[in-house]
């Protein structure tokens, strides 16, 4: 299994990054030497059976790869299906984020760049991004709105503890979006010896094929576990949705199976009514951010608005463009998860089977709850357990008065 090698789908963009409509690269005229020289380096390596010899090296003695595919025997119980949780939870850092984070290190440096800068929210990407940074010897700065360099000091250590300069931005409503905005800035004018990792399967073109082949390692592992364990693939596939990487990953081998659902849940906030969510799909508009053309949660103005989740994994207005190419498509089913469902899975997981997601996942988890009885009956699911929720525990002790 340690062989992985990405794999072109019907869904690949075409050659300018274009998934029907969506997509693209709506960048400044500076940043295009540098997309083109990332996107020609990339087609190069792309398949190429060295390169990924050397990641797979990565994937399994330093990420901990393949992550088990572990049948939850209680909750399977509990609803009468079958669920398989994918344990991105046990990779090294705690989450899915590695997996693309090593893999644009190493093109990084055969690239020649030395330095490495990246976008956070939370943190869990940038920490993720230090870290490759201090196994690989690259210089490293991380982009962080002023608000979360706040709400997230312990990150910010890490980050700093690993070599990392932490940059607080101070634009804008000074969170996720106005820190990638940036770091695209910070790009245009450092392109010559500087590498921008991006963390999720988002950005100009050729970001989202990239991170997406990336995070495909794991429904490559989950699609081999599960045809070992039962002989037979699964029903349902279900993962959460950010900027939709772990999604795409978890999705990427399951949806040219036409036996086979796939299910993204946005987040839901306060619910979908409210108006304070992270539901770019279910109440966006098709505009641009960062280098894309996607979903976009926005005023009637074209303004941004500004996206709520307890999880700050989920709280992005937009999402990466092959999901609104999936969707539009009806390839792959999105629906939602609100905070307080979310929250009631996060202690489900805990106490039925010893594993603290988080709160992202926890999305995901509580949709096994959402789906009707006579759905899931007997069926066989797998979902996606993008990361763990030790770095939620903070926040938990505040919501649950246990
Ligand atoms: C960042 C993060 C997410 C959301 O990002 P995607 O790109 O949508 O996968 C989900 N889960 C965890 C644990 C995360 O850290």
């Amino acid at each position: 299994m340690n062989d992985y090698i990405p794999q072109a789908f019907a869904s690949d963009p075409d050659a300018r990054g274009h998934f029907g409509k969506f997509g693209g690269r709506f960048v400044p005229e500076t940043l295009m030497p540098a997309l083109i020289e990332l996107d020609a380096y990339y087609a190069s390596v792309r398949f190429d059976p060295d390169f990924w010899a050397e990641v797979n090296y990565y994937f399994m003695e330093y990420v901990g790869r393949p992550s088990p595919l572990y049948k939850a025997q209680h909750i399977s119980d509990e609803i009468g299906a079958e669920v398989y949780l994918k344990r991105e939870d046990l990779n090294h850092t705690g989450a899915h984020k590695i997996n693309n984070t090593i893999v644009q290190g190493l093109l990084a440096k055969r690239m020649g760049k030395t330095k490495v800068i990246a976008e956070t929210g939370a943190g869990q990407h940038g920490v993720a991004t230090a870290t490759i940074a201090a196994l690989m010897g690259l210089e490293c700065e991380v982009f962080m709105g002023e608000k979360d360099v706040q709400r997230q000091e312990l990150n910010v250590f890490r980050m700093k503890l690993l070599g990392a300069k932490v940059h607080a931005v101070t634009s804008g409503s000074r969170t996720l979006k106005d820190a990638m905005n940036d770091a695209i800035r910070h790009w245009v004018t450092h392109a010559r010896d500087t590498f921008y990792i991006i963390g999720t399967a988002a950005g100009p073109h050729p970001y989202p094929l990239m991170v997406r082949d990336f995070q495909g390692v794991i429904s490559y592992e989950a699609k081999a576990q599960l045809l070992e364990k039962t002989k037979s693939l699964p029903d349902y596939v279900i993962a959460c949705i950010g900027g939709g990487s772990n999604a795409l990953g978890m999705f990427a081998h399951f949806i040219e199976e036409s036996s086979v659902q796939c299910i993204g849940i946005e987040a839901g906030g306060h619910g979908l009514e409210s108006g304070k969510h992270g539901a770019s799909l279910a109440l966006g508009k098709p505009g641009i951010l960062h280098g894309q053309l996607s979903y976009l949660l926005q005023h009637d103005e074209g303004q941004i608005s500004e996206a709520h989740s307890i999880s700050a994994g989920l709280d992005y207005p937009g999402i990466g463009p092959e999901h609104s190419y999936l969707m539009e498509g009806g390839k792959v089913v999105y629906d939602s998860v609100t905070d307080e469902e979310a929250i009631e899975a996060f202690v489900w997981l805990s106490r039925a089977e010893g594993i603290v997601p988080a709160f992202e996942s926890a999305h995901a988890i509580a949709y096994l709850k959402k789906m009707p009885p006579e759905m899931i009956k007997g069926k066989k699911i797998i979902v996606s357990l993008s990361g763990r929720g030790d770095k939620d525990m903070i926040q938990a002790m505040e919501l649950l008065k246990l």
